[in-house]
C-alpha cells in the first residue's frame, strides 16, 4: 500500500501522509475514516496524498455525519487537490459537505498548533513540484519524525533527534541517492539523531529484495505499533 499511517489515540485518530491506496488499506484494517480530526502531508505526490480524494469523495457522497477535518501540508496541497478532484470526480469539489473542511499551509520552521497536536516541518529534498517536507509531529505526550520523501538533508536531524518514533524512508542500498533516502546515508545519522525507535518505509526493489540483511524494523501494510 501506498504510504499512510494512523496514529490513533483517546482523542481520535491523524493521519501522516494519505496515499492513493489509504481508503482501502483502512477498510481492510479497521481504521474509521470518520474519526480522523487531521491529515498532515509531506509532498504532493500521488502515492502520498492521492488517497484524499477518495476519502473526501466518500465523506461527501454518503452525507453521513463525521467530524471536521483539517488537512495540513504544502503551500498548494489545496490547488492540487482541487484538480485531482476535477480530474477523478468531475464536479466532486463542488459537492456539499456534511462537515467543515480547513486547509493549513506548514511552513518549514515553523510550529503549527492544532487541536491535540503541533506539527514542526523542515524543508526536505525531493522531486520538482512536490514541496517535499519532512514532519515532526508531538501528540498525546508523543514524539513522532517523518522523513516523507527526501535525500539526505541535515533539517533531517531535528525531525529524528530522541523522538519516540522515526520513520524514515530507505529508497535505496549505499549512501548516494539523489532526491530520495539511501539507507547508508540514514544509517550514518541515526546514533547523531538518537531516536528511541526507527520504522524503515517506502523500500524500493532492492532493498525489498534484501530486506533480511536490514537490521532496522521494516514497515508493512497493517503493522501495529504501541508507543
Ligand atoms: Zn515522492
Amino acid at each position: 500500500m501506498n504510504a499512510c499511517f494512523a496514529l490513533t489515540e483517546a482523542g481520535g485518530i491523524t493521519l501522516l501522509d494519505c496515499g492513493a491506496t489509504a481508503l482501502v488499506a483502512m477498510r481492510r484494517w479497521g481504521v474509521d475514516p470518520d474519526r480522523i480530526g487531521t491529515i498532515a502531508i509531506s509532498h504532493l505526490h500521488g502515492d502520498h496524498f492521492g488517497g484524499l480524494v477518495f476519502l473526501l469523495r466518500e465523506a461527501t457522497l454518503f452525507r453521513r455525519p463525521r467530524r471536521d477535518l483539517i488537512l495540513a501540508g504544502p503551500p498548494s496541497l489545496q490547488l492540487r487537490l482541487e484538480a485531482a478532484m476535477e480530474a477523478f470526480f468531475p464536479g466532486g469539489w463542488a459537492a456539499q459537505r456534511q462537515f467543515d473542511l480547513r486547509f493549513v499551509i506548514l511552513q518549514p520552521g515553523e510550529t503549527t498548533h492544532l487541536p491535540g497536536l503541533s506539527i514542526r516541518p523542515v524543508k526536505a529534498f525531493h522531486t520538482r513540484g512536490t514541496e517535499a517536507l519532512a514532519l515532526r509531529l508531538d501528540l498525546a505526550g508523543r514524539s513522532i519524525g517523518y522523513t516523507g520523501d527526501s535525500e539526505w538533508v541535515d533539517g533531517l536531524l531535528e525531525i529524528g533527534r530522541d523522538a519516540d518514533l522515526l520513520i524514515a524512508e530507505a529508497w535505496m542500498p549505499g549512501t548516494a541517492t539523489p532526491r530520495h533516502m539511501a539507507l547508508g546515508a540514514l544509517q550514518q545519522r541515526l546514533s547523531l539523531m538518537r531516536p528511541k525507535r526507527v520504522l524503515l518505509t517506502h523500500l524500493g526493489t532492492a532493498l525489498l529484495a534484501d530486506r533480511a540483511a536490514i537490521p532496522e524494523p521494516v514497515a508493512e501494510d497493517g503493522l501495529e505499533l504501541s508507543l
